[in-house]
């Protein structure tokens, strides 16, 4: 800044000063209409050829609005008149600049622009800090009435309130800006934990209309997002069913309940059914919404879970434990049957009758150990409690005593054949229960099959073992679930007894052993049942 007058120009409260222009933002900023409006009016009622309204700060004067100027924007602050204003902070009147020693050096008095006539009135903030001026100047001298002054003043107070107002304007945008920034973040923050829920989340209007679904409402109700508006919780295309199966009434539906009562309702159990027929069970929660304001209830939230596998489960169990109770009582009833028997012919009773019940007896027993054995088993097996104790055997000697009970019975004949030389490092007496689970499946389910074939196969790094029989074989969608627990291909009828566990066990045990275990079957042909082992590479 070179400074052209010969007096200090810069007030001793400068730093401050501008420090109280800053807080406005208004330095080089763009016109604006309000600050235009202003200096015209100055113009025409002053009738000068200029007027302007300007901003200082430590070096330059900013020309934010201005008439007679043509494009001129920046002064420097040591050229300045607006500067004189700046430093004498009140009104200051040039009437001839051009016999003021104070501007005996100006290029503007005394070049091609000729200034004589300056009137400035301060721009005052309201801790009492100039920023600005709202000033008039002409080539020509002036003089200016007591009235002109109170004008320009009032003029210049008028421009201040402008930028005051300009400032809370700013201020409250940028407060807008942030609160709607903070909304934004907040609803997607909201929006990705809707997103990511394992609940399904649902909103309804008072009619029952859905307006939101989340990703798991849609994913369980099947429902695309241009779906959602067109649906009721209670739609035609769901059918709504209690856990037992029958038709849930609208007026019980839980979101009805909800929006009747205006009450929340809490972990209701209800099964979906789409129009294929495919039914999923869900544990719902419904919760009114109220406007805030007066307390109307406006619709409502539903939030629930797929609790299919869990009530499949609960199913599953039931179905088992009354197969089980079955399968217990048909062994225990005949044991019964026997020693009443026993008891009532005890005086008496030939040693071959004799024999008789008592190998009826022992069937009885055994078959009711078996059972309680299978049981046993698999409860190891779910708490982990299972442990193997290999040895090294070969599959020759291994199978040269499997199944005397099905030689001895003599309705089927074992036939083994393969490379029985095959040597396996595995828990023989586990080894031995699969092998016996397969070959009686086999006599089960497949009565007719005369022969029954346990061929063993050495493959690269296993022993491949196979039970074969000329069975009915087993249809095609029972297959991915045979090695279940608890699956009973066909217990409906309860025809063959059993308690669904055998394949389970086995599995488990030949998985337990490295090996694999499954099944190649064809309806009305036969089933060949298989499991490998890990070779022991001597
Ligand atoms: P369980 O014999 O107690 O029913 P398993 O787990 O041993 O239980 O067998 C599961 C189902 O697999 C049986 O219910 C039966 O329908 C079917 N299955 C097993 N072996 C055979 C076979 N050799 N032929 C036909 N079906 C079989």
């Amino acid at each position: 800044m070179k400074n052209v007058f010969n007096i200090n120009i810069i007030p001793d409260n400068d730093v401050e000063r501008v420090k109280a222009l800053d807080r406005y933002c208004i330095m080089n900023t763009p016109k604006e209409a309000a600050f235009d409006s202003i200096v015209e009016l100055a113009k025409v009622i002053f009738r000068t050829p200029i007027a302007h309204l300007s901003f200082l700060n430590k070096e330059e004067e900013y020309i934010k609005a201005s008439v007679g100027l043509g494009d001129m924007l920046r002064v420097d602050r040591g050229e300045s008149v607006c500067a004189i204003t700046i430093l004498n902070s009140e009104l200051t009147v040039i009437e001839n600049a051009a016999e003021d020693p104070l501007f005996d050096n100006h290029p503007y008095v005394h070049g091609p622009f000729g200034l004589r006539f300056y009137a400035g009135a301060p721009l005052k903030t309201s801790d009492g800090y100039t920023i600005g001026t709202l000033c008039l100047v002409d080539t020509q001298p002036r003089t200016v009435s007591e009235h002109d002054k109170e004008i320009l003043l009032a003029l210049a107070k008028v421009a201040m309130e402008q930028t005051e107002l300009r400032l809370a304007n700013i201020q409250e945008t940028e407060k807008q800006v942030a609160i709607n920034d903070k909304l934004g973040a907040s609803e997607q923050r909201l929006q990705s934990i809707l997103d990511t829920m394992a609940e399904g989340v649902g909103i309804v209007n008072l009619e029952g209309q859905m307006v939101y679904a989340n990703s798991m409402a849609q994913r369980i109700l099947g429902l695309t997002e241009s779906d959602i508006i067109e649906r009721k919780f209670d739609d035609l295309k769901w059918q709504n069913l209690r856990v037992d199966g029958t038709p849930l009434p609208k007026d019980d539906h839980p979101m009805t309940v909800m929006l009747r009562t205006g009450l929340p309702v809490y972990d209701q159990e209800i099964a979906i059914q789409n129009d294929k027929g495919e039914r999923t069970y869900i544990s719902i929660n419904a919760a009114p919404i109220n406007d805030p304001v007066t307390g109307q209830l406006t619709g409502g939230i539903g939030t629930f879970m797929d609790v299919t596998n869990r009530r499949k489960l609960l199913q599953q169990k039931e179905e088992f434990i009354s197969i089980a109770s079955h399968e217990l009582k048909t062994p225990v009833t005949s044991l019964k049957a026997s020693l009443q028997m026993l008891e009532r012919m005890k005086d008496d009773l030939t040693i071959d009758r004799l024999n008789k019940l008592v190998a009826q007896s022992n069937k009885s027993l055994m078959k009711l150990s078996g059972l309680i054995g299978d049981l046993l088993d698999a409860n190891r097996i779910s708490h982990g409690q299972w442990q193997i104790h290999k040895i090294r055997f070969t599959m020759g000697d291994f199978l040269a005593d499997c199944c005397q009970h099905v030689r001895t019975a003599g309705k089927h004949n074992i036939i083994v054949n393969g490379d029985l030389d095959a040597e396996v490092y595995a828990d023989q007496q586990q080894i031995d229960q699969v092998l016996v689970n397969l070959v009686n499946n086999a006599v089960k389910y497949a009565p007719e099959s005369k022969d029954l074939v346990i061929q063993v196969e050495k493959l690269p790094a296993d022993v491949k073992i196979s039970v074969i029989d000329t069975g009915p074989g087993i249809s095609p969608d029972k297959l991915p679930h045979l090695f279940e627990r608890y699956y009973r291909a066909d217990y409906s009828g309860l025809q063959f007894s059993g308690l669904g566990l055998g394949l389970y066990i086995s599995k488990e045990i030949i998985q337990k052993h490295g090996g694999q275990i499954g099944v190649e079957t064809e309806l009305g042909k036969g089933s060949t049942f298989w499991f490998t082992l890990p070779l022991h590479q001597a």
